[in-house]
This record gives C-alpha cells, structure tokens and sequence, in this order.
C-alpha cells in the first residue's frame, strides 16, 4: 500500500474523515504532524503545519517524484500542487494562481520559496541562458524584498511585514520569462520602526568607508529606532547577508546611484530616529543641529529646510499661506511619521524598480506564443490579538474577500467540472460572507466608508466620532455590534469597542487609532523636502511634493480606500485564473517541532475556514478519478476486472465493479471520470483492497 494511504498516519485528504466534525479533524491534523506528515488535502487543497525543523522532503529527488504526476499519487505536498497548477497552466493555457495564507509564523513564506524553487527546477529542461537569467532574477528579486520587507518579531523571527503577490509569466514552452510583484499593506512595517531587517545589517555587515560615508557607527545600540525594539538581529552572518543583499541589488540592475541612494535613505532613518526636540521660550528647537547637516547632506538638501521642515507646518488659510510651530510633540510626531513614510516610499520604489526589471519585455507573440501565467499570493491569514486594530480589520476583511473568492470559484469549478462531465449539478449549501464584505466596503455605508466620512469631518475628528457614525449607520447589521447596541454583551469591555462576525468567527476590534492610521498623516513640507532634493532617485519617490501649498486641495487617498482598491483589484486579477491553495498552522508559539497545542491549532482550523471547506467539497462528490486510473487501484476487487476486463471501455468495467459491490445508489459516471459521492464508500472499496 503506498505511504500516504497507510492508516497510521491518518487520513492524507480529510474529505475522506467519518465525520467532518473538529474533534476529528484536529485528530487527523495532531496525528499527522505527531507522525512527521506536515501536508494534508482537503480536496485539492493542501492543508501544512509548519514543522519548526529541517524536513528532508525538498530535495532534488522528491521533485523528481512529483514532476508530472497527479495530486492524489504521492503523499500531499506542496509540489504536488505547484505541479498541478504548472500542468494546468502548460497543458491547458491556463493562468493559474497559487493563494497561501495562514497566521504570522505559520510557513507562508518558506512555502512560497518551495513553490518557486519547484517550479525553477521544472522548468527549462534546455538551458536556455536567458531564461536562466530570468530564474536567477526572479528568486535574487525575493530576496532584496525579504531584506527590506520582512523584520524580526515575536511572532517570527522572519516576519513578511507585506503581503505578496507575484506573478509569473511563462512562455510557450513553460518557461518563465519574466514576472511582476505586488505588495499589499506595508503599514505593519510603520508599526513596528524598531524592527527593521535590513537597517541593522547595514550597520553590522556594511564595508567601514560606506558606515562613514553614511555616519552610521558600527553599534546598532546607538540608534533609538533599533533599540527600542530590544531585539537587535546580530550574529556572525550579518556581513555575509549585507553582501548578499548588495549583490542581488547589483545583479537585479539596480545602478549604483540608486543603491547608493537606498543605504543613504536608511541611514537618515536612522539618524532621524535620533534626533530630540527642546524648547527655548516659545520656540521649539532640535536639540542635536549636528545631525541636522547629517541629514541634510545624505538627502542633498538645504539645511535650513531639513529644520524648517521638522519644526514648522505650512498652512493655507483662504489666501494666507502661514508657517506654524510645531510643539515638542508635534515635532516628535512629524519625525516618526517622516521616518516611516521614507521607508514605506522606499519599499514601494523598490518593488517598482525590481518590476521594471523583470517584467516580460518586448513581448513578441508570434515568437513566444500565447503567455500563461502562475501566480503566488503570500498574504496574512485572519488574524485575531488580544487587541485588534486597523491593521486586524484590514487584514481580516482581505480574508473576508479571499474567502468570497474561494467560495465563488471552488463552487465554480465544481460545477464546470460536472458540466464538462455531463454530471447534473446540485445545489450546495454553504454560507455566503459577501454580506460581510459589504459591511465593510459597501459604497456610503460600508465600514470603510464611515472612517473616510469620520476623517473628513470638520473640527472633530476622533476615533469616537467614527465609531458613532458606526452606530448610526449599522445598528440593524446583523454581523456588527457595539457595546451601545447592545449594552450587554459581555465581550465588548469598552464603549470604543465593536465586534464583526466573521464567517470564521466573531472578533471585538477597538477603534482607537483607527483615524490617525487612516490618514495620510505626513506633513506636506516633508514631500516637498524630498521631492526638492538635488537626488534623483530621491526625488521621485516623491512626486506629490511637487505641489505647493496651496495647490494641495485635493485629500491625499486614505489607507483604507487605497487598501481597498488594491484587495479589489487583487480579487479581480485572481478570479480569472484557476486557483489553487495552502493553508498554513502554525502548532505552537514557541517554534517548537514537538508540540502540537490543540486550542491554538483549533483556532486556526476555525479561522481558516476549513471545516466549511471539507463541508463543500463533500457536499459535492467527494472523490473523483480517471476510469483507468480507478481501475488500475481497485480492479482487483472484482472478477470482472481482474487481471484485466474484456468489457467495451474502462468505463463500463468501473460500472460493473461498483455495481458488484453495491454501490450504484452513490455514484455518478462522468464523461472521463467517475464520482464518489461519500467517503465511506471509498473506504469500504479501500478495505476490500487492502483483504485482496
Ligand atoms: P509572516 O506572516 O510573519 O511572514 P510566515 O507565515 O511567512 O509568517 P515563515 O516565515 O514562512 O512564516 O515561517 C516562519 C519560520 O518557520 C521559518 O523561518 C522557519 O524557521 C519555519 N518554517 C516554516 N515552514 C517550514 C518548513 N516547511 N520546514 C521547516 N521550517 C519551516
Ligand atoms: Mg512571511
């Protein structure tokens, strides 16, 4: 019997479980993972706890296992469905996409790596040098992002502080030949300043002459923005990192001024994060000028306007253009939020740089043919904390949309494939969230809506004044609450909390803060700083800085329209492709390969919404195979197959087994394939196997 069928191990496809209820499932999931099998299927799903150890089962020769062969002939793996969705998009011309979420810690990333490293592998049987260029290209791009986008957290010590979408492009052959990036909500970066990634290998790892042509000391502990986080990322390889992410900026075509310009951005950060704020009578000054000709000189600016800039606010009233103080706090504000900014811009010029790098150019159809595409989306699952923010309610309503998707084209693809099979379709009941997706991005009244409205008000703008117009607007939604609403309801402690029932469970999240992040809260005077500077790489970063001051009439797009118009655009871009999905667990908190907690895991199940995916698949026919591969498992069971049938086709010898062992009533015949409708008749034809 092959490995993956043995019972010791569990079920490999938890359609196939007694029952779908979570007790079982999550003794599927611990048994497994206790038995070293980190991959699972829930249809053609791949379900993967993260094993917090070195596996043995990336090499060479288990992607030699994998290549061309079906989902369901070797254990569950990732590269099975990256084959699958390579086989698809070769053999079909179709685009794929590949979706993996999951909880931070959980092995999205490491996930994607292997996607990728499969598919590199596969492909270009011939050596063809320029698609060995673009390879090389594509897996050195993931690494200049992984420097600047990722930051140690308690979380993870590798943490993706931004969603990812990459697309592949392949030629006609299957081969890449090219690719674009998409990066969603760097906001979790401004959140966590003290945790950059790169900024202390710069420091550690960087060459003596650019450390002083930078300012920077070699001693992170110098630097307010690291040590804050009391998490300093050292250790022997940080030069040897620093290199590689210099290299790869280098070979990707970064030009010199552009890399030059990255390390003199970071270096600023730095040294603003440094930079204090006193007072002399009514006037606010920076208590270390030094730093300021620092700065001035990194960003090749005026010096008096690095001050002006950190000090004063330009601002129109009617006709009047007046310079404001700022106070100490103001000051201090304006100075982080500069710092953040300058390294979300900094995140976003790179994306765009590396995709004016990769991306498939001169594109010639008539050379290359029709150009297929498979695309991986690395993106955070649902997430629920103890407290739960903007961030959470972004992220959580990205899931609400993702789950929309999944629903909308696994139901999809369930009834193409019975139409394509001549099998009639029958309706399946599930639950619909697009009426929480339009709770929070309903035109006027969603959600995101009433915080653009509560930001936009004149004179008060607080936190409160969103969550009245909350209130207001939604007291009759069956999936919000809030403590007004409903004064009793003993999970909302606080009059600033409201709750959303989402399909994977309710989560309270407090609006404080919810304006502030939502507004574009950096100065004006900033943007015209930078776009002011004599760098050019610099400069256009920030084109809005072009403006002056009383040309800015228009709002600044908020976060969360901007967040929404990426989630709908991203939404769009994979429903015309044939999906395909990772749902990453994370066993325990504490990166341990030996602890399996079942109430942090259950949470996860829930979250993910897998009881309900087990529910669909098998409200449907839960199996599914090829006459002839059906039969080359189960003709033994039957005289009539075995060694070998004389009936007219594969077909008719799948019916005259099944009927033989009584299973008419649950079966359907396709086309090509056969249709199991309930797991227990595939166990009973896997028992009868196994007595053979
Ligand atoms: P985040 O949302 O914070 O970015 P993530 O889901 O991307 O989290 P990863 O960075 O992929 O999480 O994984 C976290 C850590 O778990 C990795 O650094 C690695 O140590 C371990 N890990 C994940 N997947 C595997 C695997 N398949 N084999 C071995 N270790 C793994
Ligand atoms: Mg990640």
């Amino acid at each position: 019997m092959a490995e993956h069928e043995s019972l010791e191990y569990g079920k490999a496809d938890f359609v196939l479980l007694d029952s779908v209820s979570m007790e079982d499932f999550m003794a599927n999931l611990k048994l497994r993972f206790e038995k070293g099998r980190i991959y699972s299927y829930i249809g053609e799903v791949v379900v993967s706890v993260n094993p917090y150890r070195a596996m043995n089962i990336y090499g060479r020769d288990t992607i030699e296992q994998y290549k061309g062969r079906e989902l369901y002939e070797r254990p569950p793996h990732l590269f099975a469905i990256a084959d699958a969705a390579y086989k698809a998009m070769k053999r079909r011309n179709k685009d794929t996409c590949i979706v993996i979420s999951g909880e931070s810690g959980a092995g999205k990333t490491e996930a994607s790596k292997y996607i990728m490293q499969y598919i590199a592998a596969i492909t270009n049987p011939n050596q063809r040098a320029e698609i060995e260029r673009v390879k090389n290209m594509l897996l050195k791009s993931n690494c200049v992002l992984e420097a600047f986008g990722n930051a140690k957290t308690n979380r993870n010590d590798n943490s993706s502080r931004f969603g990812k979408y990459m697309d592949i492009n392949f030629d006609f052959k299957g081969d890449p030949i090219g690719g674009h990036i998409s990066n969603y909500l760097l906001e979790k970066v401004s959140e966590v300043l003290n945790l950059f990634f790169f900024s202390p290998q710069l420091l550690i790892g960087a060459p003596d002459s650019l450390l002083r042509s930078l300012h920077i000391q070699k001693d992170p502990a110098a630097y307010n923005y690291i040590r804050v986080g009391g998490q300093i990322k050292s250790g022997i390889n940080d030069g040897a990192d620093f290199k590689a992410v210099a290299d790869a900026m280098k070979v990707i075509g970064f030009t010199g001024d552009e890399i030059q310009t990255v390390y003199k951005i970071l270096a600023t950060i730095l040294h603003l994060g440094n930079l204090t704020f006193g007072v002399d009578g009514d006037v606010t000054l920076i208590e270390n000028v030094k730093l300021v000709s620092v700065i001035r000189e990194l960003l090749s600016t005026k010096e008096e306007n690095v001050e002006k800039a950190l000090l004063y606010r330009t601002v129109a009233t009617g006709r009047d253009v007046i310079e404001k103080q700022h106070t100490t706090q103001e000051a201090s504000y304006g100075r982080d939020a500069l710092a953040k900014a300058m390294y979300e811009r900094l995140f976003c010029w790179i994306v765009g740089r590396i995709n004016d790098i990769i991306e498939v150019k001169n594109y010639d159809v008539k050379v290359h043919g029709k150009n297929t595409v498979i695309g991986v989306l690395d993106i955070y699952g649902f997430e629920i904390f103890q407290n739960n923010s903007f961030e959470q309610f972004c992220i959580n309503y990205c899931n609400e949309k993702l789950q929309q998707l999944f629903i909308q084209l696994v139901l999809k693809q369930e009834q193409e494939e019975y139409q394509r099979e001549g099998i009639p379709w029958k309706h399946i009941d599930y639950f619909n969230n697009q009426i929480i997706v339009d709770l929070v991005e309903q035109q006027h009244k969603g959600i995101f809506a009433v915080l653009d409205e509560a930001c936009m008000n004149v004179g008060k703008v607080t936190d409160e004044v969103f969550l009245q117009g909350l209130n207001g607007k939604l007291a009759k939604h069956a999936h919000f609450t809030s403590r007004k609403l409903s004064p009793a309801d003993k999970s909302l402690e606080f009059d600033r909390d409201f709750r959303i029932r989402h399909y994977a469970g309710d989560v309270v999240y407090s609006v404080v803060g919810f304006i502030d992040k939502n507004k574009d809260t950096l100065f004006q005077d900033f943007k015209r700083l930078l776009y002011n500077s004599s760098n050019q790489v610099l400069k256009v970063m920030w084109p809005e800085g072009k403006l002056r001051i009383t040309e800015v009439t228009k709002r600044p797009l908020t976060a969360a329209t901007l967040f929404k118009t990426s989630m709908i655009s991203l939404v769009e871009n994979l429903a015309c492709k044939e999906p395909y999905y990772v749902r990453c667990i994370k066993p325990n908190d504490v990166k341990s390969p030996l602890i399996f907690e079942q109430e942090r895991c259950r949470h996860q199940v829930e979250y993910l919404g897998l009881l309900e995916n087990v529910r669909v698949r098998r409200a449907g026919f839960a199996y599914r195979q090829t006459y002839p591969r059906f039969l080359q498992r189960y003709k033994m069971i039957s005289k009539f197959t075995w060694p070998n049938h004389d009936l007219p086709s594969d077909k008719d010898a799948v019916k005259k087994l099944l009927q033989g062992c009584g299973f008419e009533h649950d079966v359907a015949y396709g086309k090509t394939k056969v249709f199991i409708r309930t797991p227990r008749t595939l166990f009973s034809l896997e028992e009868q196997r196994a007595d053979m």
